[in-house]
């Protein structure tokens, strides 16, 4: 094993990989020390939706950002991220929902999105298997340049191309300490053995919290167990994702023709349980059958769990932490850190370069939750 790195990045989901990545382009050694395989945590387990709808303005720029790299990523990585670009449809049900929906366009709009309020009868120009009676909505937005990337083939395309630059995964190996000297950070244990570094990145999902006790530092993270299905192949009959805050659903389909798709389970089970249940089968079932009724004839493949690592404000904590020179947060994404991670990893690794962020990140620092300075996401799902 490796004795020293420029850094070292705790975590090979997508997040750790696309870091490793974008830092080995500006010729900084990155180390990726994972316990697992590759994506083994929520990125290979997740919807892997690609969404620049948001209602909070840092949410919607990363998102807008990323969708630009996503665009490009197969040609400058060299190989296929799977990325289909079918929309976002998001039901509007009352005149909450409007109001707030046309507050978060017009939010979008100011940053360049494309995206559009749909009356009522013009949801199925857009997916015709839906009952607009049966999801009780009144309209949508729709944004067309959403979609959704294959999030093994993506995690592995930055993985393979940040270790043609140079880059080191380690993957089967797990960060057990993270050494410190006063404010700085000295080294990062292993099963495998030490590597002295004076940067540690905490990319480590759901296990965040964990990794940043190593260090002295409290996490307000929380895991969440999450479940989402997978069914059977049908005919090809829509492109965008379906998705509803009010009823925590999201569904698409996918190239081959499957429904995948979650919705918050009837218990909320946070901790590290990974059973899935009959309870969010049946909630999932139903509610799915009543947005689309002609899903009834089809057969449920696969049911499964991760997990989302959720802060207080659903907004992704990143950035250096104050007190401890070199340890870099890029976790909390609470149900998102997918469609953002080409954008964070960009802005991380200039962060760590010591160059000016291309956005400005200030406003994600852990320390928000300390001062209380800080607003919630509205548009969660799942
Ligand atoms: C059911 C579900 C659906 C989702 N749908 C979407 C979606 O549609 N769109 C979207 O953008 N996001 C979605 N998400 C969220 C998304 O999956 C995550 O935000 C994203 O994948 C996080 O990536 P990551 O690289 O930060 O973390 P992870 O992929 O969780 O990777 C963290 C890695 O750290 C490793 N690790 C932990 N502890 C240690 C240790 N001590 N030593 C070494 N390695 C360690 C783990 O093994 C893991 O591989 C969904 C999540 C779930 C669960």
């Amino acid at each position: 094993m490796i004795e020293k790195a420029d850094v070292v990045i705790v975590g090979g989901g997508v997040n750790g990989c696309a870091l490793a990545y974008e830092l080995s382009l500006k010729g900084i050694k990155a180390v990726v020390v994972e316990r697992k395989h590759l994506a083994s945590g929520a990125t290979g387990r997740c919807g892997a939706g690609i969404r620049q709808q948001w209602s909070s303005r840092e949410n919607a720029a990363l998102a807008i950002e990323s969708v630009r790299i996503f665009e490009r990523l197969e040609e400058e990585l060299g190989s296929s991220i799977g990325l289909r670009q079918g929309g976002y449809l998001i039901a509007i049900h009352d005149e909450k929902d409007m109001e707030q929906a046309e507050k978060n366009v017009e939010m979008q709009r100011s940053l360049g999105l494309d995206v559009s309020i749909l009356e009522a009868d013009e949801i199925n120009d857009i997916v015709p298997i839906l009952d607009i009676e049966g999801m009780k909505a009144i309209g949508a937005t729709f944004c067309p340049t959403d979609g959704h990337a294959d999030p093994f083939k993506t995690t592995y395309a930055y993985a393979n191309a940040a270790m043609r630059n140079g880059a080191e995964i380690y993957r089967f190996t797990e960060v057990q300490d993270i050494v410190t000297d006063g404010e700085e950070i000295k080294a990062v244990r292993t099963n495998r053995g030490t590597i002295k570094t004076g940067v540690v990145v905490n990319a480590a999902g759901a296990w965040s919290k964990k990794i940043a006790e190593m260090a002295g530092i409290e996490l307000p993270n929380v895991p969440y167990k999450k479940e989402i299905i997978v069914t059977e192949r049908m005919t090809r009959i829509f492109d965008a994702m379906v998705i509803s805050f009010r009823d925590g659903i999201y569904f698409s389909q996918q190239d081959e023709g499957q429904i995948l798709g979650g919705i918050p389970p009837p218990e909320t089970v946070t901790g590290y349980k990974t059973e899935p249940t009959l309870s969010f089968l049946e909630h999932m079932s139903s509610t799915l059958t009543r947005y689309a009724p002609v899903l009834k004839h089809i057969n449920v493949l696969r049911q499964w769990t991760g997990f989302y690592d959720v802060t207080p404000d659903a907004l992704p904590i990143l950035g250096e932490v104050k007190g401890l020179k070199g340890f870099i947060q890029c976790n909390g994404f609470s149900g998102h850190g997918f469609m953002l991670s080409p954008m964070v990893a960009k802005l991380l690794a200039q962060l760590i370069a010591g160059e000016k962020t291309s956005l400005p990140i200030g406003r994600l620092n852990l320390e928000r939750f300390e001062k209380m300075d800080f607003e919630k996401e509205k548009s969660v799902v799942g």
